[in-house]
């Protein structure tokens, strides 16, 4: 961090600041110019807030040149990181690509077999689905909870697919390390950092979605929360922000990837069903979430989407998922 210093600051002042940031365990380095006066903080500037800085009124103005998130940032990690899915040969980022798709909600043995397989057939890499809903209503379906949980299970014996789902809270800490491969935390849990460091702990891969009102600094600074626990397999996925835009149920940030990729080595997956809540939606920006470089797609695909518990409406069915697969081979393809 380097702070500027007003022209009229006094030795004294100077001499304060710099003892107050050196009681901090910051290294103070004096810089002087021609016509300002500076100083240059090195160390753990994670603790110094710009805001904090300016309450020193012989201060102009203050400049941070780190980021607030390490570990998740490329600076700390050069290379792509590469998440191998544990027990499977199924990889993801640094030119590994993954499609994970399903049900909103798991529903019945039925119902996510019969998507299960189709997807799988389609070339997905991975089956999502939710046992534990995060419902903005407390009337609203939510979720088969544990029944969910040993049909997801099936269906992995049956496919073969990893299980993606979201876990809501400490409670299942326990059982969603024995049973689940990928631990999605929702938009809604984003910021909710003791469950960030006790899911890191189990150092299983996690997907992150950005909460809808998040920056993505907050999103890297989440993904470090779960790095600090224990796992370094961490997949970001863009699922749309609230914007004034009320066209479509969130806004999705497509732009996200780039600014990601240049700032995270982690794998970078995105959401067409959050991001735009309508299924016809869906096609277009999965192409245009691969032409701008993501790493995969999480898509909801129901068989049956007008009767689905829950997102029927952004739901897509098995046959147009399999259409869609076809075409995002061709997008990447054409960008490579
Ligand atoms: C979901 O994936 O079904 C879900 C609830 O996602 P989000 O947390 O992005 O809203
Ligand atoms: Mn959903």
């Amino acid at each position: 961090m380097i702070i500027i210093l007003k022209q009229d600051a006094t030795q004294e002042q100077i001499n304060l600041i710099s003892s107050d940031m050196e009681k901090r365990g910051l290294h103070v380095q004096d810089i002087v110019g021609e016509s300002t006066h500076m100083i240059g903080l090195a160390g753990d500037t994670t603790q110094v807030v710009d805001e904090l800085i300016m309450r020193y009124d012989f201060v102009e103005r203050a400049m941070k040149v780190s980021e607030p998130y390490k570990l998740s940032g490329r600076n700390f990690h050069p290379e792509d990181t590469v998440i191998t899915i544990p027990g499977t040969d199924i990889k993801i980022g640094g030119g590994h690509f993954q499609v994970v798709a399903g049900p909103c909600s798991v529903e019945s043995e039925e119902q996510i077999l019969e998507i299960a397989r189709d997807v799988k057939r389609s070339g997905a890499g991975m089956l999502r689905g939710g046992a534990f809903k995060p419902r903005s209503s407390p009337y609203s379906f939510q979720g088969m909870g544990l029944e969910g949980l040993e049909l997801l299970k099936l269906a992995r014996e049956k496919t073969g697919l990893p299980i993606v789902t979201e876990l809501m809270g400490p409670e299942h800490l326990d059982i969603f390390e024995k049973d689940v491969d990928v631990i999605q935390i929702g938009a809604r849990n984003m910021q909710n950092f003791s469950l960030l460091k006790d899911v890191g702990s189990l150092g299983k891969p996690v997907l992150l979605k950005r909460g809808n009102a998040s920056t993505i600094e907050e999103m890297l600074m989440a993904a470090d929360y779960l790095m600090v626990g224990g796992t370094p397999d961490v997949i970001l996925c863009e699922r749309g922000i609230r914007t004034f835009e009320t066209a479509t149920r969130n806004t999705l940030d497509l732009s996200a990837v780039p600014v990601l990729k240049k700032k995270s080595h982690l794998p970078v997956v995105v959401d067409p069903s959050h991001g735009t809540g309508y299924w016809d939606m869906v096609f277009p920006m999965s192409l245009a979430a691969v032409a701008a470089g993501a790493d995969g797609l999480i898509i909801e695909v129901h068989n049956q989407p007008q009767c689905a518990l829950c997102d029927g409406q952004q739901s897509i069915t098995p046959i147009l998922f399999d259409q869609l697969m076809g075409k995002v081979k061709k997008v990447r393809e054409a960008i490579l």
